[in-house]
């Protein structure tokens, strides 16, 4: 006999930013929302591991159109979403070796595109708001006044606590186990119970190809990669908080004030498992020497250290739509380094579907992340 079954019109699995936001957007689309988490907590895996930067100058085109459609939501969240700004100054910096200039030149007329406040700062300026910066390291840098932090403990309660009240509900320690079409409807065995529903959203972070795997459809080649971050203490009596993050222009490392200490990553793409990712200590080893060649930043005590998964499809760009080879199957994953500060149009643009109601002006975005690209030429 089969077990008695909870029924909702839509199944999120994954409770980081991708299905809480989902679920967020869903439920005010008015559908019947439940979201799975395996863990016991939301944001355990990697949404509670980033850097938390919302930079409109970072990632590809899609990317850069899918932040600068975030902006709205995080500058105005809806009434009561969070009692504190979501955003808060901060800047982007590149710094750039000679030999690097070239590249920093690129980067600068890329992020004109979508940041025209972006400029060019000669070696003098930098070392002037840097002063930890090694005399004749850097030869130029670029700053992107608008990039700003992201609070995502207030950003993914204010999802979870909306989804609550448009009648929706999140299940901690339900893990996915089993899933499967039958008449029409996802069948979905979990740790929580059964639970069944004609759409099934697949935002399961690092695990998405695995749990894709569970519903019969072969991996779209979604690669997870480790990305390394540790914490230290600035050297005595030095004010940092003004600091803006500052990263090698060929991204080999970066370093940002964080809550008074200075977080620094190697930032490390090393492919992985899906698992509860730990930092090694090589990669910790690579950044405080990439770093401390930049920075004259004595690393004498490793206050926290920590890992989390980035998850990226082979074109770096997400991947958001239903699957073709079956019905209602709904891909959200393939966030890499971009997932918070993309989350409220990759949310919308992901409610909008499953509820019928895309919009024409977003045709070219949606087939710039359609699953379906993935699958040709397989
Ligand atoms: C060091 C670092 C710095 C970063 N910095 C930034 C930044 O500055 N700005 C930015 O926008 N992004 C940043 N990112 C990227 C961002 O964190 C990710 O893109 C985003 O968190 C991905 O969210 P997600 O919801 O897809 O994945 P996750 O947060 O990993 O959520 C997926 C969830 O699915 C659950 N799950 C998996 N399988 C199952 C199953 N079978 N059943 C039930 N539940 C399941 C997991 O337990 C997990 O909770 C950074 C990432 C790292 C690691």
């Amino acid at each position: 006999m089969k077990a008695a079954a909870r029924t909702a019109e839509v199944l999120v699995v994954g409770a980081g930013i991708a299905g809480a936001s989902a679920a967020f957007a869903l439920a005010r689309e008015g559908l019947r929302v439940v979201l799975l988490e395996r863990e016991s907590q939301p944001a355990y895996h990697t949404t509670g591991r980033s850097a938390a930067l919302f930079i409109k100058s970072y990632g590809n085109a899609t990317i850069r159109r899918l932040t600068a459609a975030s902006e709205p939501f995080y500058q105005n969240p809806p009434e009561g979403f969070a009692e504190t700004p979501l955003l808060t100054p901060r800047g982007f910096m590149f710094i750039a070796r000679a030999d690097q200039l070239p590249r920093l030149e690129e980067e600068l007329a890329l992020a004109r595109r979508f940041v025209p406040a972006a400029r060019r700062l000669e070696a003098a300026e930098a070392y002037r708001m840097l002063p930890l910066l090694r005399p004749g390291y850097a030869a130029g840098a670029m700053l992107d006044p608008e990039a700003r932090d992201l609070d995502v403990g207030a950003i993914m309660g204010g999802y979870l606590r909306g989804l609550r009240a448009g009648g929706g509900e999140l299940c901690c320690d339900a893990e996915v186990r089993a899933v499967r079409r039958d008449g029409g409807i996802w069948r979905v065995e979990s740790r929580a119970g059964v639970f069944e529903a004609p759409v099934f959203v697949d935002a399961a972070g690092a695990w998405a190809d695995e749990l894709a795997a569970l519903a019969g459809l072969a991996p779209l080649g979604l690669v997870p990669k480790r990305r390394t971050a540790f914490l230290v203490d600035p050297p005595p009596g030095m004010e940092i908080g003004a600091w803006p993050l500052v990263a090698d222009v060929e991204e080999r490392f970066y370093i940002k004030p964080d809550a008074g200490r200075i977080l620094c990553s190697p930032a490390d793409e090393t492919p992985s498992p899906p698992c509860d990712a730990a930092p090694e200590e090589l990669d910790i080893a690579i950044a405080v020497e990439r770093i401390q060649r930049a920075f004259a930043l004595p690393v004498r005590t490793i206050r926290h250290r920590w890992a989390g998964l980035r998850t990226f499809a082979a074109d770096a760009t997400p991947v958001l739509g239903f699957d073709p080879r079956t019905d209602g199957f709904f891909w959200l994953a393939g966030q890499g380094g971009y997932g918070i500060q993309t989350a409220p149009a990759m949310a919308d643009l992901a409610a909008r579907l499953i509820a019928g109601r895309a919009r024409e002006e977003t045709a070219e975005l949606r087939a710039a992340l359609d699953p379906a690209r993935l699958l040709r030429g397989r």
